[in-house]
């Protein structure tokens, strides 16, 4: 095997395993005696969990601001929260939730202290400056298992609507200090979270075990990830009281959330941002529905135009894993990988784009703004007609 050429960007300290939330105040002490707590839109708040983490805090003499941020976080809203919380002597932002609160916590922390708007920063809009810090201490506390967020170096932020968008505040300042993964925290996940979540995370594996970028390192851990979730996804999905799925399923995601960072995505990826800008879907459930079309055309598409393609070999080894067939050809496992991931998006319940409104029109407009970093990573240059095809088989 060769050792291609690499680089590994900062980790937060990683405290993984059930229970593990307990850690959460004596590692919050580390940084001082005042918190932004941020979640989504409020469930935590009525949840045993609550009162868990607040009395955690209060014992260990932190006190705390809390800011509940409902739906994905758009950049006006984290100007918002910078605006009026950046008085306040906050020492460390604490993010419990799903991938929106953790990426509004990391757009906050990270502006908290330089004061300016997330527009400065933000990639593919506005002047792009560089983003010079310092950052709030984040932690980062993962009550679902998909994006990954608590090990990436980027907020995604979006203005839905026809002129939205959905982009990311990117800089290696922003990882979190310490991410806590406590499986424990997915036992009240919906079935529905746990698909659209579960698909991503794989979805992110898949897309960065096969990335232009790919490198061993990631390589091992994507390959540890997709392992995981081919054991996990569709039991968490029947039951989250399961806590064998739970754990992998939050290792898979927390493994996904690494590869990308360090190697990058893929085009179902590349659609996610737009798809997500110009309509309501959450981004697991654009992913999920994209993903068994997306690998069948970058098959077809690298089988055509470079059959020696060392991607065409990571799928085969992918449908080989997924099917528990190790004696496969490269055909055979690529339509066994294909086939696992349509069973998936079937059995898993992922909804069509029809089901937020996208109709075949839209498919050029989407199209134009797929090319983000994520497609850029893919590890064949699809051409305009091929990524409508993608589109077009899932409306
Ligand atoms: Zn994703």
């Amino acid at each position: 095997m060769r050792i291609t050429d690499f680089s590994l960007s900062r980790l937060p300290r990683i405290e993984f395993g059930s229970g593990v939330l307990a850690k959460l105040p004596a590692i919050a002490h580390g940084y001082g005696t005042q918190a932004l707590l941020v979640t989504g839109a409020g469930s935590l708040k009525n949840s045993p969990l609550w009162p868990a983490v607040t009395s955690g805090l209060k014992a260990q003499g932190i006190s705390w601001l809390h800011l509940a941020i409902p739906g994905e976080p758009s950049p006006q809203r984290v100007d918002e929260a910078v605006r009026a919380l950046r008085t306040e002597s906050i020492d460390m932002v604490i993010g419990i939730g799903g991938g929106s609160a953790l990426d509004a916590a990391k757009a906050i922390a990270g502006l908290l202290r330089p004061g300016n708007s997330v527009m400065d920063h933000l990639e593919g809009v506005g002047p792009e400056l560089p983003y010079a810090g310092p950052a709030t201490p984040f932690i980062a506390v993962p009550t679902t298992a998909g994006t990954g967020s608590e090990a990436t170096k980027n907020a995604v932020l979006s203005v839905q609507g026809p002129d939205g968008f959905k982009k990311s505040f990117r800089d290696e300042k922003l990882v979190a200090e310490v991410a806590l993964v406590d499986p424990d925290l997915l036992a009240t996940c919906p079935p529905d979270v746990i698909a659209a979540n579960g698909m991503d995370a794989f979805t992110q594996l898949l897309e960065s075990y096969v990335s232009s970028r790919a490198a061993p390192l990631t390589d091992s851990l994507a390959w540890g990830g997709m392992k995981a979730a081919r054991d996990g996804l569709t039991a968490l999905y029947a039951d989250a009281g399961d806590a064998m799925a739970r754990e992998r399923m939050a290792y898979a995601a927390l493994a996904s959330g690494i590869t990308l960072a360090q190697v990058g995505l893929g085009s179902v990826h590349g659609l996610a941002a737009p798809l997500g800008a110009f309509f309501p879907i959450p981004h697991g459930v654009a992913c999920g529905t994209l993903v068994a079309m997306a690998t069948r055309i970058n098959i077809e598409t690298l089988r055509t135009r470079d059959l020696g393609h060392s991607a065409l070999e990571k799928y085969a080894q992918v449908g080989r894993l997924l099917s528990h067939q190790g004696q496969l050809d490269q055909v055979a496992s690529h339509a066994a990988l294909i086939d696992t991931l349509e069973t998936w998006t079937r059995d898993l319940g992922l909804p069509t784009l029809a089901h937020y409104g996208v109709t075949p029109t839209d498919i050029p407009r989407i199209v134009a703004n797929s090319r983000g970093s994520s497609m850029k990573t893919n590890p064949v240059r699809l051409e305009d007609g091929e990524i409508a095809t993608i589109l077009a088989a899932r409306i």
